[in-house]
């Protein structure tokens, strides 16, 4: 089983000196390198001027990382053609061979950490722990996913019964993915949907989000080392118009893996209902959330407000499973405020590759506008409770936003996930539990949601009536680990079945029954 026999990548310890020392060395390297990413695909692309963009760093954009060729759309539609070519071949291929694969890129990626982790700071803007969990689940994806698959895959599974005939039921693929990423996790989640739809024997065109092309290019790059044939999982950095048009109009796809808004997989559901003459697609989308934590008046403030920090701040806030919603019972809500500005004051914002740091930035102009616009509202309306300073030296060229606290009536008032460090405070009454439970559940999302009490039977009552994928009692509502907490929520947070649980490769393979009159 995962987790008891440790099969989960250990990662580094950033609190112990000898444990980061060596790494922040290694890291060092990368600090000023430049680089160039460009579509991997099946064929070689040349390199088309109109399509190059530069890249900056998220925390002081006079800081260039490189440049970017972006996929065109022929190029795609080839890419297309390609992946179909090869599905047949790749399907065929012992599961075990395909699993080796991931085995081979995990270890790759462990080896890169290094760079990697650099990346991840100066391209996502990530800090140096959210670094080390990205290549942790990135690590814990691959090895899971290729011991789920060579279970699953592993061979006819014969179906003895009373009919007097051979039953038995085979496994395949299901044809050509589309596996479009999100900017937030550029290694963990980029790499989970590649190698769950590749290992389950179909063919991936792999989209990663504009903002972390270079990133993805490297991991890529990395996963063709390993042995992932190059027809088998291409790449095709680009934006959503161009790349994402095809991937999901063209007849051929067979399906889509996502991770992004809830709008986009709203769009991408719409664009492939609307082909001509298409299979009857599959979708497996991850969304956002509008996540809650209810505290009644036994929870141990100092813990709690830990936990609050860590969930609605960790990694700016830009996490689907963050913390947007507190409800607070009204007896303990000033004590639990005072503390919570407290431990606010003390945030530090800035450069994500200072270890010091506790937020780094948003990830884009685009997000800080949307953020900013949202406190300027709240502000207005007086609800503001606590914003953390920040500091002009050190936040001034980047895409800053400051974590800050407001309080709400009820989680009705939020017309959108705030995707950023923005945490909303209701304060309600022992005798109003039913009816938050219920304005909870009536939103319609359901991804993470806490519980702080002591209360046994309060927690476990409310873990049982609150309709989300991932429920955490007393402690943090961040951080899934793989095959332990498998990820992933429901109604207008995703479709399932959750990342890093055992039926997530269900969803991409075919099962065919095969009866033999002996
Ligand atoms: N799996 C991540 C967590 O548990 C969140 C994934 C996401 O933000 O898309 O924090």
């Amino acid at each position: 089983i995962y987790g008891e026999k440790r099969l989960n990548s250990r990662g580094v310890n950033l609190n112990i000196r000898s444990h980061h020392d060596p790494l922040l060395q290694s890291m060092q390297k990368f600090m000023e390198r430049t680089y160039d990413a460009r579509p991997l695909l099946a064929f070689d692309v040349a390199t088309d001027n109109d399509l190059v963009h530069d890249v900056s760093c998220p925390h002081d954009r006079s800081q260039t990382l490189g440049r970017v060729l972006w996929t065109s759309q022929e190029q795609a539609e080839r890419a297309v053609d390609a992946a179909w070519k090869a599905f047949p071949r790749w399907e065929s291929t012992p599961v075990n061979e395909r699993a080796d694969i991931l085995r081979r890129f995990a270890d790759l990626l462990e080896e890169h950490m290094a760079e990697l982790m650099t990346l991840c700071c100066r391209e996502g803007g990530k800090l140096l722990t959210d670094g080390v969990d990205e290549i942790r689940e990135a690590v814990d994806f691959c090895r899971y996913y290729a011991t789920k698959a060579e279970e699953l895959f592993g061979g006819p599974m014969p179906l003895p019964g009373p009919t007097g005939e051979s039953n038995q039921m085979v496994m395949g693929g299901k044809g050509v993915f589309a596996a479009i990423s999100p900017w937030n996790f550029p290694v963990a989640i980029f790499c989970g949907q590649m190698v769950a739809t590749a290992v389950a024997g179909n063919t991936v065109l792999a989209k990663p989000a504009e903002q972390t092309s270079i990133i993805a290019h490297r991991v890529v790059e990395l996963l063709h080392q390993a042995g992932m044939p190059r027809d088998v999982v291409q790449l095709l950095p680009g934006d959503g118009p161009t790349v994402g048009s095809v991937l999901t109009g063209d007849a051929r796809i067979t399906g889509v893996v996502f991770t992004g808004g809830t709008d986009t997989a709203q769009l991408i559901n719409r664009s492939l209902a609307a082909r001509d003459n298409a299979p009857l697609p599959t979708l497996v989308a991850e969304t956002g959330g509008m996540n809650a934590m209810i505290v009644d008046s036994t929870a141990l403030p100092e813990q709690l407000v830990n936990d609050v920090i860590h969930s609605a701040f960790q990694s700016a806030g830009q996490r689907c499973s963050a913390l947007r919603v507190l409800y607070l019972q009204d007896d303990v809500a000033d004590r639990v405020i005072e503390i919570l500005k407290g431990a606010m004051d003390e945030l530090r914002v800035g450069d994500p590759r200072d270890l010091g740091t506790d937020v780094g930035p948003v990830i884009d102009d685009d997000a800080r506008e949307a953020l900013q616009a949202h406190i300027d509202k709240l502000k207005g309306e007086g609800r503001l409770i606590a914003q953390t300073t920040l500091e002009d030296s050190r936040t001034a060229e980047g895409t800053f936003i400051a974590p800050t606290a407001f309080q709400i009536d009820g989680i009705d008032a939020l017309e959108r996930e705030q995707f950023g460090p923005i945490l909303h405070i209701v304060r309600y009454r022992s005798q109003e539990i039913d009816q938050v439970i219920d304005s909870i559940n009536a939103r319609g999302y359901g991804l993470t949601f806490g519980v702080h009490s002591r209360n046994e039977s309060f927690a476990e009552d409310i873990a049982r009536r609150i309709r989300v994928g991932n429920v955490y009692v007393n402690r943090d509502i961040i951080g899934a680990v793989v095959g332990v907490q498998p990820f992933g929520g429901q109604g207008f947070s995703g479709t399932g079945p959750k990342a890093g649980g055992p039926h997530y490769l269900l969803r991409f393979a075919t099962e065919k029954s095969v009866t033999i009159n002996t």
